[in-house]
């Protein structure tokens, strides 16, 4: 068997203990006779799957008891809309935008009311975290949403913006688990699992109680009140059931890996060793302001597209996969979630630095 290193941001890399231990279950789940993906899931057996996912997540973060966790669907982009609809009473909310997913959030908040851009980076093209220590908000704005990673250009917020007493809504989908959070600080958070927590189709949304409501936008379908699957546990009609298992088993990973301290420490080193080597290269340099990398999606370029298409091609082929930057933005990038193992980014830096000793190298980077 021949496991590729698989930097893609995402669906992304699992843990492999996780996909062996899903195989071994895949043709009866605990002398269910059934594999997880044929289980009703009204049965005891996968209440007891999601019960225990809810709980060690619980565990994992721990979640005050005023804040419920959601297993929901529609991706990372249907909580764009699902948030101001639940949330804009006064049809009025600000908005960070500081990538690609928080401009389409904001975008989306427009939709129902007047999404007021509060900060911004994209005057340089997303290469930083805008300051967001000292926000004017406006006194009857509903919340304040922004991206805690910033999954395609490579930068994170390693300090909370201050809301001013107004719920955080954090987009969390690629730093979900990655390190501790303070649950307690926001009112909303909530990410696709595709990045760092299980397969695609599971959106998890953890929300303090009291912003639970009935009394949502006009018009809010009954699948896009966060009440509706509050009130129903989260098997309001059938879930991602065998989604939630994966979910369910990755938290357990984690928990074997020392927790969310640990898997910090454990993405620190990883993240490091990548960025020292892109400071250190005469070939290749990271693509964004040092103060806010990301510890997930590590950007980075060499001098030239022709070049940087030729290291995708032969990391390839070593086994080293799905290197390519996003589309709009070019260059590379090394997705390095918590189940990238640190062998994996060591065998990255070895390939990056045999690549520059065979390129000649005639221009000095930007
Ligand atoms: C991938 C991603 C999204 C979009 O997620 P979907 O689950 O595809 O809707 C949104 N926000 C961030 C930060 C992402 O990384």
């Amino acid at each position: 068997m021949a496991r590729t290193y698989n930097f893609s941001a995402g669906p992304a890399v699992l843990p492999e203990a996780v996909l062996a231990e899903a195989a071994q279950e895949m043709l009866d789940y605990q002398g269910s006779g059934m594999s997880v993906m044929e289980m009703s899931h009204r049965s005891g057996m996968f209440e007891g799957i999601v019960a225990a996912a809810e709980a060690d997540l619980r565990a994992l973060l721990s979640i005050p008891e005023n804040y419920r966790v959601l297993f929901l669907q529609g991706g990372a982009s249907q909580q764009f809309a699902m948030i101001p609809m639940n949330l804009m009473k006064s049809k009025k909310a600000a908005y960070i935008v500081s990538g690609e997913w928080s401009k389409k959030a904001c975008e989306e908040g427009a939709r129902f009311g007047e999404a007021v851009v509060v900060a911004s980076s994209a005057d340089r093209t997303f290469s930083y975290v805008p300051d967001c220590s000292d926000l004017s908000i406006p006194a009857d704005a509903d919340y304040l949403h922004f991206c805690e990673n910033n999954t395609i250009y490579g930068t994170r917020f390693s300090r909370l913006p201050e809301p001013g007493g107004r719920p955080l809504v954090a987009d969390m989908s690629s730093c979900f688990l990655s390190a501790p959070h303070a649950v307690e600080k926001y009112g909303l958070m909530y990410g696709g699992a595709q990045k760092n927590i299980g397969p695609a189709g599971v959106t998890i949304v953890i929300i303090r109680e009291d912003l639970i409501t009935s009394d949502c936008l006009p018009g809010t379908p009954t699948m896009l009140k966060y009440k509706t699957h509050a009130d129903a546990a989260s098997l309001y009609n059938t879930p991602p059931a065998y989604g939630i298992y994966i979910c369910g088993k990755v938290f357990r990973w984690i928990m074997g890996m020392g927790g969310l301290s640990a898997m910090q420490a454990h993405n620190e080193k990883k993240a490091a060793i990548l960025y020292d080597y892109l400071d250190e290269s005469a070939l290749f340099s990271g693509s964004v302001q040092e103060a806010d990398r990301s510890l997930m999606n590590v950007c980075f370029r060499s001098t030239s597209p022709e070049v940087d298409a030729r290291f995708i091609k032969e990391a390839k082929a070593a086994g080293l996969d799905n290197l390519k930057g996003y589309r709009t933005v070019g260059g590379m990038r090394a997705s390095i979630y918590n189940a990238m193992p640190i062998a994996g980014v060591e065998r990255l830096v070895e390939f990056m630095r045999d690549f520059e000793k065979g390129v000649p190298c005639t221009t000095t980077t930007a």
